[in-house]
């Protein structure tokens, strides 16, 4: 049988993103709604055929303990949410999709890792591009030596912040452009280079005076050092677009751009002094799919995800080094 889920927060990634492609799936259906909203729920409910007794207010939530087809919860609620209502699943027995930013800090993050492990129930994070096609070539070809040794990646991400909403109030989101969409920069970083960064160096930028930004940064840049000598220069921003990254070996490179949006990756490649665009044929499952699916197989097979939630706690702490480097005018040093 599939697999069900309970999507927890009814808001624009999860109702314009996850839920319309739940029916693609192989292995999961989607059988449960949670949201405090009630004209919500009546909505999607009635859309998604979910019965009454399968949509659950945020007071409600704990009794999902008691339906059987619910399998794996998936809370895409704002950031500071993810760990309490993740904990509450994993106590409930299910398995559990968080999205990214996996929490606020790293301490919450170790106590989902906890709580799943207690309930002997995956935990997984929304790290999407880890089942995107362009993506996953990147990483073979940057593994394959294509570029030669690794010397350099440059990652950069940001947008244009929409003002008033919860991503720019601190004690929802956690931080600013760093939590919401640089950490594409910083995750791409560290699966390009396939090791831990051992020292950390960033620079904070944010005109105070611009109302979207009275409690969060705009501009956070940061330098890492790997143990191998490569460095990665990262960019993230609330006021200007950019997605693309790069990785430059001492025989080529290899960049996307976009490199982590929903759709349109493009890839150029550059090997013996010629520079091209690379087809990359897509997978059966887009990335959104591929990401459902696995996560369903892991928790069928009993399978580690290839994005646990270990994954998110190390963004997380280095989340904390950079906003500490940035802080304090000086670089970190990691363990
Ligand atoms: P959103 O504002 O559209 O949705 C948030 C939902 O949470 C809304 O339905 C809102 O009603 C609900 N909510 C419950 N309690 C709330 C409260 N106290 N304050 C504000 N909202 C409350 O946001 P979104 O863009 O859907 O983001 C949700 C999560 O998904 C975030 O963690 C974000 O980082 C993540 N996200 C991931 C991706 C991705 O590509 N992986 C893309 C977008 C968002």
């Amino acid at each position: 049988r599939k697999l069900g889920y309970a999507i927890v927060g009814l808001g624009s990634y999860a109702t314009r993103q996850i839920m319309p492609r739940i029916k693609e799936c192989e292995f999961a259906r989607l059988t449960a709604l949670v949201s405090g909203t009630p004209e919500k729920l009546e909505r999607y409910g009635s859309e998604y055929n979910i019965p009454r007794t399968h949509r659950y207010s945020y007071a409600e939530y704990d009794r999902i303990r008691d339906n059987p087809d619910i399998d794996l919860v998936y809370v895409i609620l704002p950031n500071s949410m993810h760990a309490e209502y993740s904990i509450r699943a994993s106590q409930a027995g299910k398995h559990v999709l968080c999205e990214k930013p996996m929490a606020v800090s790293a301490a919450e993050c170790e106590a989902m890792i906890a709580a799943a492990r207690k309930a002997n129930r995956k935990l997984m994070i929304g790290y999407r591009s880890r089942f995107e096609a362009h993506n996953r070539h990147a990483i073979e070809l940057v593994r394959s030596g294509f570029a030669g040794t690794p010397a350099l990646i440059t990652a950069e991400h940001g947008f244009n912040a929409q003002p008033n909403q919860w991503r720019l109030d601190k004690p929802m989101s956690g931080g600013g452009s760093l939590m919401d969409i640089g950490i594409y920069s910083l995750n791409a970083a560290r699966y390009l280079a396939g090791e831990e960064p051992a020292e950390i160096s960033a620079m904070e930028y944010t005109d105070r005076s611009d109302p979207r930004f009275r409690t969060v940064e705009d501009r956070i840049d940061w330098q890492m050092r790997f143990p191998s000598g490569l460095i990665a220069n990262c960019v993230s921003r609330y006021t200007s677009n950019h997605n693309a990254y790069r990785v430059t070996g001492d025989k080529g490179w290899v960049g996307l751009e976009p490199a982590t949006s929903y759709a349109g990756q493009q890839m150029w490649v550059r090997a013996n002094g010629k520079t091209e665009q690379r087809f990359v044929p897509a997978l059966p499952k887009n990335q959104f799919v591929g990401q459902l699916d696995h996560f369903a197989e892991c928790a069928m097979s009993g399978r580690e995800p290839l994005v646990p939630g270990e994954e998110g706690l190390r963004d997380l702490r280095l989340i904390e080094a950079i906003y500490r480097s940035a802080r304090e005018h000086r670089a970190v040093k990691l363990a």
